[in-house]
């Protein structure tokens, strides 16, 4: 069989930066050369534990430094990584264990599944020192990597299976296309069971850059490290930046770049976020593009609201009429083509089949492509609400409410209309009690007859997944069971 290797990346960042920062929590701190270190001794416990080439491993636990030890140690056993949510509510976990069907679940002591094989984070670290260190192995980049669901905001949550070459070339590709200092520090905290925040851990010993890693996102322990250290490079979901910059404290002046993704932004928010300085850049992808499709460039995120231009060599096109085309302005579904573009699905051919089409992938958003190139994405197709035969983007309806200054929150859905078919409604978070006038003058001002929402409701709260996204079938459960009160 045809091997396409390169030496273990943690290796080679090892012996090339060693004395490097690669992560602290605030409180520990490990080189790149330490980190190696561990992480070959952990290899050495988990093959004793049988897990080995192609062994399926669940990881379920928040962002830890001996969790990314136990991810690059997974790496080099040529094990297939599964992170899961560790907050999912028992059953949803069991579904994606059962459909996973791991050899192993690694889990913090605190909350171990009733799986029959789980090690806990302890026992792999107790007496760590002890092991003998594991040879530095090679990459396959053939091979698989990693078995990541997507958030499921669509339907069921899918298993992506993602290559060691989806994961290197999107790391590698990503640092090009925005630039990498050797300076350049992360502040993480994306969680790692979604690809922003996996790639993330990847990214930094392929480039070189080190990792303050936080378990999770509170605004006040963000702004607490972003004093204490010069940090430069930042991902955030756009629920993380409307609570930072709500928070009004000042920024670092180390940060270089806030990659900002995972779901559509407000325009608002990033007006916001450029009027305080912050270098903030839209970002566009998928979990089956190994994260980042599209991101803009700095100076350009001051001059358009789109998501960039697709990162070299990757080939964005629109679907429209059966055809792929570049044509700019054809609004379609967005195609993608180009190393980062996944292996298929876990146990489901057909459901792979169906996402292709010849070589594209298809990615389920509506949008199109201008006349410089950049891609703007319009909405998910399947929730375009239909409304007498017109599409409407719930997105759109809750961007421009998104922009009153009495709204934080904004969430709409399709309800069925015997004289239209569909029709939209919208909940609302606000920050001051808004009236139904209100609301409908908005409307009028800033939304054309066919997009107003026939319906206004009052949200405490909106369900939204760890990457930004709205739930919407959540969404539709809880206006079912009356937990919004209609303003009248
Ligand atoms: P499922 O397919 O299970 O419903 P999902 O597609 O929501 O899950 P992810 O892979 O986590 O799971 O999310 C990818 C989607 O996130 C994209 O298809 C797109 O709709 C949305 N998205 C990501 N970044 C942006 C962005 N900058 N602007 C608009 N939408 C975005």
């Amino acid at each position: 069989m045809a091997m396409n290797l390169i030496p273990n990346w943690l290796s080679m960042r090892a012996q090339l930066t060693p004395d490097r920062l690669a992560l602290t929590n605030g409180q520990e701190l490990w080189t790149f050369l330490q980190l190696d270190l561990l992480v070959r001794r952990l290899t050495t416990r988990l093959s004793r534990l049988g897990i080995n080439d192609g062994s399926r491993v669940a990881i379920l636990a928040e962002s830890s430094m001996p969790i990314v030890a136990v991810i690059h140690a997974l790496t080099r056993l040529h094990a297939i990584l599964v992170p899961l949510n560790p907050r999912l509510m028992l059953t949803d976990l069991e579904t994606m264990l059962n459909d996973a069907e791991p050899a192993v679940v690694i889990a913090p002591s605190s909350k171990v599944p009733s799986f029959s094989h789980t090690i806990t984070i302890e026992e792999l670290w107790d007496h760590l020192n002890e092991e003998p260190l594991a040879d530095p192995s090679f990459i396959d980049l053939d091979q698989i990597q990693c078995l990541m669901y997507t958030s499921g905001t669509t339907g069921q949550p899918k298993g992506a299976l993602l290559s060691y070459g989806n994961i290197f070339y999107s790391a590698s590709f990503s640092a090009i296309h925005n630039g990498t200092l050797a300076s350049d520090l992360w502040l993480h905290v994306m969680p790692l069971y979604h690809i922003g925040g996996l790639s993330i851990i990847f990214r930094s010993v392929i480039t070189g850059n080190g990792i303050v890693l936080l378990p999770r996102f509170e605004t006040d322990e963000v702004l607490e490290m972003m004093s204490r250290y010069p940090i430069s490079l930042m991902s955030l979901v756009p629920t993380m930046l409307y609570r930072l910059l709500s928070a009004n404290k000042p920024f670092p002046t180390s940060l270089r770049l806030i990659l900002l993704g995972g779901a559509p932004p407000a325009p608002t928010l990033i007006d916001e976020a450029l009027t305080r300085q912050l270098p903030v850049v839209q970002t566009y992808g998928l979990t089956e593009t190994s994260s980042q499709i599209a991101t803009q460039l700095l100076h350009e995120s001051r001059i358009h609201k789109n998501a960039g231009h697709a990162i070299y060599p990757t080939d964005v096109a629109i679907l429209f009429n059966h055809s792929v085309t570049h044509k700019p302005h054809q609004t379609g579904e967005i195609v993608v083509k180009g190393p980062t573009v996944f292996q298929g699905y876990w146990h489901d051919p057909d459901q792979t089949k169906a996402v292709f089409w010849h070589d594209w992938l298809k990615t389920g958003d509506i949008g199109f492509l201008d006349e410089n190139g950049y891609i703007h994405v319009i909405d998910r197709q399947k929730d375009l609400i239909i409304r007498g035969g017109e599409n409407i983007s719930p997105t759109e309806i809750e961007r421009a409410f998104l922009a009153h200054p009495k709204v934080s929150d904004a969430g709409v859905l399709a309800m069925e209309d015997a004289e239209w078919g569909q029709v939209p409604l919208i909940m609302l978070v606000t920050t001051a009690p808004i009236t139904l006038a209100e609301c409908i003058t908005w409307a009028h001002r800033h939304l054309s007859a066919i997009k107003r929402p026939v319906k206004y409701y009052h949200a405490e709260t909106l369900p939204r997944t760890a990457s930004g996204k709205l739930r919407r079938i959540e969404l539709r459960q809880m206006w079912q069971n009356g937990a919004f009160h209609e303003i009248l």
